[in-house]
């Protein structure tokens, strides 16, 4: 019979790999947490209603990205595609915004129907982060200087560069749509087919086409910080003047607008040119409108998301992956009994156990691999050695009838020592 493969685009996350991604959301987690942000959780699925209204109709991601189904109750159901919605969603559903600010972070898988490729899946892991009730631009810095903080501390900072824009407000976006418009239906048809049909749809996404030709006819194109009002410069000056006051480091790229509609004033990326094509690794922007458009009371919002498996890929491109990820065990405890009658094994297995867990008892963060399954000492010593331990602890029947263990360290000269129990776990809690 044939065998069941996975979906493509659908990963497995293998053993080898899963503690270099614990390695980055522990790390991640950290850095939130000492700014204050809280961890919220909400559902894979949601209403199909809740991203159409959101994220936008004309998008990429509700025209052709979304897996949306009908349930058994023949409701329209989506995977989500992103975590802002749904968090605006619970937020509201739960009175989280009600006269108070929140930030928040969340961490999970994100689906979309999109060509897979390196750094790009059909289901990938975003870590995401917003704050409510903020008009920044304040709070804006705040995010931006915490995912500086965040590089600097996976030791990737000089690998990834800061982008921002201002889209201003909604009523100068919409001037300058109209302006852009006009400039771009003279030229329509030397453009690429996606921007002919954005032209009508979402014109400004546009300025984001990877299409070379479309990107030299926008440089004549009229720019959208000339159309920003006072209040929408003001807000991007004075994000400008903290990064400055803090060092950070950005270029301003007056193309970069995101593809969901709900965003304005601030947007920005962090992007690295360590990946090909798939370059962003951190997204994001200001959003005062969202809160109100799926039915709360307006409410500013400002938030990003990090792509895990770029920042992973990124990691590993750049050598920046820790040695402590490498989850080798401390202590390998062998078990050999010498005879293979059922009594004799019992009690050397039970024995090694019972040390195993004192092990563990008197020092949790010991990792102790516990042989199980029997073989000879020769065979058990090979796979000791194999897991990478630096001890190996051999038990067996001498050692479990006189209440002693033997030290081998397999990683230096110090010479094997047998010791009485109570010696020997003194000196292995030690060890850590
Ligand atoms: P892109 O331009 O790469 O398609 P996007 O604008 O669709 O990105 P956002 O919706 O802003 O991306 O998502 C934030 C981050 O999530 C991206 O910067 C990226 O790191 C990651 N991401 C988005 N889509 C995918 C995907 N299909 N596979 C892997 N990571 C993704
Ligand atoms: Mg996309």
């Amino acid at each position: 019979m044939s065998k069941i493969q996975a979906i493509r685009g659908m990963n497995d996350l293998l053993p080898d790999n899963s503690s270099l991604w614990q390695y980055l959301e522990s790390t991640v987690a950290q850095c939130l947490q000492s700014y204050g942000y809280r961890e919220i959780r909400f559902p894979l699925l949601e209403k199909t209603e809740l991203f159409k209204r959101s994220i936008g109709e004309v998008t990429d991601i509700v025209e052709k990205e979304m897996y949306t189904f009908d349930d058994r109750n023949g409701e329209s159901l989506t995977l989500r595609p992103e975590g802002t919605a749904s968090c605006v969603r619970a937020c509201e559903e739960h009175g989280l915004l009600y006269n108070q600010t929140q930030r928040l972070w969340y961490s999970g898988p994100m689906f979309r129907y999109e060509r897979p490729q390196k750094g790009r899946l059909r289901q990938f892991h975003q870590i995401g982060v917003e704050a409510f009730g903020m008009q920044g631009p304040d709070i804006d810095a705040e995010l931006l200087l915490m995912t500086a903080r965040l590089w600097k501390a996976l030791g990737i900072s000089d690998a990834v560069t800061l982008e921002i824009n201002s889209l201003g407000t909604a009523e100068s976006r919409a001037i300058y749509k109209e302006a852009l418009v006009t400039f771009l239906s003279g030229v329509k048809d030397q453009l690429d087919e996606d921007s002919q049909r954005r032209l009508s749809t979402n014109p400004l996404r546009i300025l984001d086409s990877k299409n070379p030709n479309t990107q030299s006819l926008l440089i004549d194109a009229p720019k959208l910080e000339e159309y920003l009002d006072e209040d929408s410069h003001q807000h991007f000056e004075s994000l400008r003047a903290i990064l400055d006051c803090a060092g950070v480091a950005y270029h301003i790229n007056t193309r970069l607008v995101r593809g969901l509609d709900y965003y304005g004033y601030t947007v920005f990326e962090w992007v690295t040119d360590k990946l090909g094509a798939q370059g962003t690794v951190c997204a994001g922007g200001r959003y005062n409108g969202l809160v109100e458009q799926l039915g709360g009371k307006p409410t500013p919002g400002v938030g990003f998301a990090m792509g895990v498996e770029r920042l992973i890929l990124l990691l590993q491109t750049l050598d920046k992956v820790p040695a402590s990820v490498h989850q080798s065990p401390d202590i390998y405890i062998l078990a050999v009994s010498g005879k293979a009658s059922a009594d004799n094994t019992k009690s050397v297995e039970a024995y090694a156990l019972s040390i195993a867990e004192k092990l563990r008892e008197r020092c949790p963060q010991l990792r102790c691999h516990s042989h199980c399954g029997g073989g000879s000492f020769k065979s058990q010593m090979k796979k000791a050695d194999k897991s990478g331990a630096g001890i190996a602890l051999v038990i067996g029947e001498d050692e479990a009838i006189s209440e002693k263990l033997t030290i081998k360290y397999l990683r230096s000269d110090q010479p094997q020592q047998t010791l009485p129990t109570a010696a020997a776990l003194d000196q292995l809690v030690n060890v850590k």
